[in-house]
């Protein structure tokens, strides 16, 4: 039968058998609509099971006065990136299948950009920043859902970090001087983009809570887990993997103000948030593909033209961060060895979350009471300053004390 097939024949998509095949998803030859299927499908699958768990905490209605406000709120981590905004579509169209089949929108969704302007320029509250008018678009194309900008230096205010673990600010000077300051204090390129991601973190979580959400929404494709799962074990933070890669619920810690390192248990109670990925089934390069080819317009008129990192020239290996050289690492596995970036992340999917009640100041993730001597055992002393009262998990002290 195929013997007859001219050279020039189009190629049928394996999948509906129906269209041309134009793309390639896994090593089948997909057209474009099975290939949106398949992106979508995976992430719906993750909001219908975050839906279970997020199910009115007053349960069924008892048949007196009003129904439970079953109003599920989340919160989604914003970078203006291909994955992230990928993720705000794929949240659009489901609120949109919902209402078409005549129910209710199945949740509310607010979208935060933290912004990192602040630790570069010097933002005195003048002018708009460039990521605020990026989200002007995300508002014009997203109606339904709130987008907000929040700058990186609110997290110099929160009560989730043990300040007394990091070097004083000083708090006569201006918010983003003060962050710049933190900043430069920092031994290195990956101590500093450490402490960037940690305090998005912060910030995104403390964001939850101001609004309400239980849940807060990453955008972290199957690589970008897998990138993570290898950098943060080659920091020394590998014991709190299943707390920062697996999906489920995250108990905040606020430190009362000038009293360091209390126990969990003394201080306020700690609020529980849900912390999910649901695109962490999907490839990067999927959610690319997603975003050029696969919606009108394209998604990628909304991204803003930032440098790729795993393109840009290598400019000086000193300067790369770890996260950097993984980024770049698997651009080449994800290509040629897909099934290898899913089985990194999904074997660390796997690792069981050992019960640690003591939390690092600065990340907020457990203690490994042991493990954390390991590390510097092998790795060497980290120079202690003096009178630092909190503590900090082996990565962190890294980060912050070279
Ligand atoms: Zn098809
Ligand atoms: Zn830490």
């Amino acid at each position: 039968m195929a013997s007859e097939t001219p050279p020039v024949a189009p190629r049928r998509c394996t999948k509906c058998r129906v269209q041309e095949a134009t793309l390639d998803s896994r090593s089948q030859a997909v057209c474009g609509d099975c290939f949106a299927k398949h992106v979508s499908t995976k992430c719906i699958k993750q909001i219908a099971t975050l839906g279970k768990e997020t199910r009115s905490p007053l349960g069924p209605s008892t048949g007196t006065g009003p129904p439970p406000t079953a109003r599920r709120g989340y919160l989604l981590g914003l970078s203006l990136g291909v994955s992230s905004t990928v993720l705000v579509d794929l949240l659009n169209d489901n609120v949109d299948f919902q209402l078409s089949r005549g129910r209710a929108a199945p949740f509310d969704l607010v979208a935060v950009h933290v912004d990192a302007s602040p630790l570069t320029t010097n933002t005195q509250q003048t002018t708009t920043t460039a990521a605020e008018e990026t989200l002007e678009s995300y508002r014009a194309r997203y109606p339904r859902f709130t987008f907000l900008c929040i700058p990186l230096t609110s997290a110099l205010t929160l009560p989730t970090i043990d300040w007394s673990t990091l070097p004083a600010l000083d708090k006569t000077q201006p918010a983003d001087v003060q962050l710049q300051s933190l900043f430069a204090a920092l031994p290195s390129t990956t101590a500093r983009a450490d402490m960037q991601r940690i305090l998005t973190r912060h910030v995104l979580i403390a964001a939850a809570r101001a609004h309400d959400c239980s849940t807060l929404l990453l955008g972290h494709s199957t690589t970008a887990l897998a990138e993570l799962t290898l950098a943060e074990a080659a920091k020394g933070r590998g014991f709190a993997l299943p707390w920062q890669i697996n999906d489920g619920a995250y108990a905040v810690v606020d430190y009362p103000p000038s009293s360091p390192s209390p126990s969990p248990s003394t201080s306020t109670t700690p609020t529980t948030i849900l912390i999910h990925h649901p695109l962490r089934d999907l490839l990067r390069k999927e959610l690319a593909t997603y975003a050029s080819h696969l919606t009108t317009p394209p998604l990628t008129d909304l991204i803003p033209p930032t440098a790729d990192l795993s393109n840009a020239p290598v400019v000086s290996h000193k300067d790369l961060t770890i996260e950097e050289v993984m980024l770049r690492y698997f651009a080449d596995v994800e290509e040629n060895y897909p099934s290898v970036v899913a089985n990194v992340a999904r074997t660390t999917g796997k690792l069981v979350r050992i019960g640690a009640e003591a939390r690092c100041g600065v990340c907020s993730m457990p203690l490994d009471e042991q493990g954390d001597e390991r590390w510097r055992g092998e790795l060497g002393d980290p120079v202690l300053r003096e009178g630092v009262a909190g503590r900090l998990c082996y990565g962190c002290e890294r980060s912050t004390r070279g």
